[in-house]
C-alpha cells in the first residue's frame, strides 16, 4: 500500500483488513460499518471477551505495550485505527510502517486533560478555569483561586465520571487525601446545556459536521443525546464547530473527531474531545445519511466522505445503563425504536449496555 506521511495516498480497497485497537462498542460498531463497505477488520485489546471481537475476522489478545503482539497485528493490517483513547502512545511505534489514523499526536493531547487544555487555550478555545494539581497545598491554592464549587479530576484515564471528585466548599480540601496521581482542579461551569461537536475530516483535509447533539448526563455518564437540539445549544454551534474544525487541523486529524462543549452565557465552553467515535454520536447510525461510524472508516480507507445530513426531523438517542437492558422486549414493542445491543456478558451498574435510537420522522 503506498503511504505518504503516514496518511494513505491513494484508497484502501475494500476487501483489505483495518485493524481497530480496543474491543469495545465503539470497535463493534466499526467494525459492522467497515463490513458493510467490504473491509473485513481485526482487533487487538488486552481482555478475552471482546464484544468488538465477536464481529470481526480476527482478534489478538495482548498487551497494550506487547511489541511483537502490535507489530505482527499490524502486518495483517492496511491501516489500524482505535476505537479507545487511552491506548499507551509509545508501543504503537511498533504498528509502523502501518499507518495509524488518526494519527497518535491526538491520543497525546487528549490522553492528558492538562496537555488537552493548553493545547484548547492556544487554539484560542474556551475552558473551565484550571490549576494543576500534584499536591494538597496546590489543591489548596486552586480552590482559593478558582473558587468553590469546583471538580477535581485525574489528568489521565478518567471516563464516565470516573477519577472526579466534587469540592463544594473550600472546607471540604481540609479532609482530602491525594493519591500523588497527576490531577487537575477545574472552576464549575454554570451551563445550561451540554452539546457535541462531531465532526470528520478526510486526508485531503475535506470536514463534515453532524448535527450537534444536546446531551444530557446523570451522574458523569451520558443519559441521552437529542437532534435537534434547544435553541440555546443552536447559536453556539457555529462558534463550537469553528474551534473543532481548527483542532482537527492543527493535529493533521483523519476521522471522525467529537469535542465536548457547554453552552454558557458566554458562548461554548470546551469540556473534552475524543479523538474518536463518540456516544454523543450513535444516533447518527439511523438518524443521519451517513453514520460517524461509516464516515470514519470512509475517510481512514481514503474513500469520499458521506453525506451527515439529518435523516429525519428529529432523533432522541437513549443509553442503556446497568439493569435497563432489561426492558428490550418493550423497546422493541413501539416500531419507533431501533434497538443496539453491545452483547456484554454482564450488567453492573454505570456499564452501558446498549442504546435506543427514536427517530420522529
Ligand atoms: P467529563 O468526564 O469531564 O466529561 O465530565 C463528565 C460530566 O461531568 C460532564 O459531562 C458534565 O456534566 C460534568 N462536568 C465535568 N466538568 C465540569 C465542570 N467543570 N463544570 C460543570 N460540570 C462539569
Amino acid at each position: 500500500m503506498p503511504w505518504r506521511n503516514g496518511q494513505p495516498d491513494a484508497m484502501i480497497p475494500p476487501g483489505e483488513t483495518i485493524g481497530i485497537l480496543g474491543g469495545g462498542q465503539l470497535g463493534r460498531m466499526l467494525a459492522l460499518a467497515a463490513a458493510q463497505l467490504g473491509y473485513r477488520c481485526h482487533v487487538y485489546a488486552p481482555e478475552h471477551d471482546s464484544i468488538a471481537a465477536d464481529v470481526c475476522a480476527q482478534f489478538t489478545r495482548a498487551a497494550w505495550d506487547d511489541a511483537g503482539a502490535l507489530a505482527r497485528f499490524a502486518a495483517d493490517c492496511a491501516v489500524v485505527t482505535y476505537e479507545f483513547e487511552n491506548v499507551p502512545v509509545g508501543p504503537l511505534a511498533h504498528l509502523a510502517p502501518v499507518p495509524l489514523l488518526p494519527a497518535a499526536k491526538a491520543l497525546e493531547v487528549g490522553q492528558d486533560r492538562l496537555t488537552e487544555k493548553h493545547f484548547i487555550t492556544n487554539l484560542g478555545g474556551t475552558t473551565a478555569p484550571f490549576a494543576v494539581v500534584d499536591t494538597l497545598e496546590d489543591l489548596v491554592a486552586a480552590v482559593e483561586t478558582i473558587g468553590a464549587p469546583g471538580i477535581l479530576k485525574t489528568r489521565r484515564e478518567g471516563y464516565d465520571g470516573k477519577g472526579q471528585w466534587r469540592i463544594m466548599t473550600a472546607h471540604e480540601v481540609d479532609g482530602f487525601v491525594l493519591t500523588g496521581q497527576p490531577l487537575v482542579y477545574e472552576g464549575f461551569v454554570n451551563f445550561s446545556a451540554e452539546f457535541s461537536v462531531i465532526l470528520c475530516r478526510s486526508s485531503d483535509g475535506n470536514v463534515v459536521f453532524w448535527d450537534s447533539a444536546e446531551n444530557v448526563h446523570k451522574g458523569g455518564i451520558l443519559a441521552t443525546s437529542t437532534v435537534p437540539a434547544s435553541a440555546a445549544v443552536l447559536a453556539q454551534v457555529a462558534s463550537a464547530r469553528e474551534l473543532a474544525a481548527r483542532i482537527a487541523t492543527a493535529l493533521g486529524y483523519v476521522g471522525v473527531l467529537a469535542c465536548e462543549f457547554f453552552a454558557t452565557d458566554k458562548g461554548p465552553v470546551f469540556n473534552e474531545m475524543a479523538p474518536r467515535v463518540h456516544n454523543s454520536g450513535h444516533w447518527t447510525i439511523e438518524g443521519a445519511l451517513t453514520s460517524q461510524f461509516e464516515n470514519h472508516i470512509r475517510a481512514i480507507c481514503g474513500l469520499p466522505l458521506g453525506d451527515p445530513a439529518l435523516a429525519a426531523t428529529g432523533v432522541e438517542m437513549k443509553n442503556l445503563i446497568g439493569d435497563d437492558v432489561h426492558d428490550w422486549a418493550q423497546i422493541l414493542s413501539d416500531p419507533a425504536n431501533h434497538l443496539h445491543l453491545y452483547g456484554k456478558a454482564a450488567a453492573r451498574p454505570g456499564r452501558k449496555m446498549g442504546h435506543v435510537t427514536r427517530l420522529v420522522l
